[in-house]
């Protein structure tokens, strides 16, 4: 079974199960873009669009990350795309532990069946999950990620050796415009790690 088929067989178990926050959504959201790629990004929760369509990234932050990928050549159809919620926290709240933990293993699952090189993780709670082995207890004691970003790791990843690359949210730059600069910066090391350039990529 190639990769794609993979991902289908777990979307549709994922989509079957109960779990929390799917009595309160309109859709699973599980993730899209390119299967195959050696590059995945990874958010936080669905927001109302996501909910709406069933995919991630669509909305306003979705609409905006894909203006600062397409400034370093990137698209979100490049690339593959997911967060660690899989289905929308009413009134976009923040995720709850529990939450993370039960959605987090659908997140692991699609790793270790892509098998990224490289992740870039967005905004804090995406950077704390990867820095932390997917371990919610752990995550309380990680780095936020205005010290984390641009910052690259080599780390072993529920078995999948990656190299993160944290990100601000795409969210986040909307508001504070004085980021995309960092942000330019940060792509600029993620296209050097992905073209193997360990010179600019300085492995932390
Ligand atoms: N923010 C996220 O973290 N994920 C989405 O899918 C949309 C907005």
């Amino acid at each position: 079974m190639g990769i794609k088929e993979e991902l289908g067989e777990i979307e549709k178990e994922c989509r079957e199960i109960e779990m929390s926050l799917k009595k309160e959504a309109k859709n699973l959201v599980f993730g899209k873009g390119n299967s195959e790629s050696e590059i995945m990004f990874i958010g936080e929760a669905p927001g109302a669009k996501e909910d709406d369509q069933g995919e991630p990234f669509v909305g306003k932050a979705g609409k905006n990350l894909d203006d600062l990928l397409g400034k370093v050549g990137l698209s979100l159809e490049k690339v593959y795309i997911a967060n660690i919620l899989k289905y929308r926290p009413p009134e976009n709240r923040d995720p709850l532990p529990e939450e993370i933990e039960e959605h987090g293993k659908w997140l692991v699952k699609q790793i270790q069946t892509i098998k990224p090189k490289v992740v870039c993780s967005l905004g804090n709670y995406a950077t704390k999950f990867f820095l932390a082995g997917g371990d919610v207890n752990l995550m309380k004691v990680q780095e936020g990620i205005t010290k984390l970003h641009g910052k690259v790791r080599r780390i072993k990843f529920n078995g999948v050796e990656i190299t993160l690359v944290p990100l601000f949210h795409p969210a986040a730059i909307i508001y504070r415009r004085e980021l995309i600069k960092d942000w330019e910066k940060d792509m600029e090391i993620v296209k050097s790690v992905i073209s193997g350039d360990k010179e600019q990529g300085k492995l932390f």
